[in-house]
């Protein structure tokens, strides 16, 4: 039985395009900073049992 669990880009959370970060749907993620190179939008997420959660979005400054 192929019973994998499928594997998946991470969404962006502001342009909502693929990440370069693969998880699994039962990847769980602790304040994984996220990077979007679509967008170049960086943020701290929290990923769990399929579902992103943001838990620090970063100030104005360019430094990450
Ligand atoms: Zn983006």
């Amino acid at each position: 039985m192929n019973n994998r669990p499928t594997t998946n880009f991470l969404l962006c959370p502001r342009c909502g395009r693929k990440t370069r970060t693969l998880v699994r749907e039962d990847t769980e993620l602790i304040r994984f900073p996220l990077f979007c190179p679509k967008c170049r939008y960086a943020c701290v997420i929290t990923f769990k049992k399929g579902k992103l959660e943001i838990t620090e979005v970063p100030d104005a400054s360019e430094s990450f």
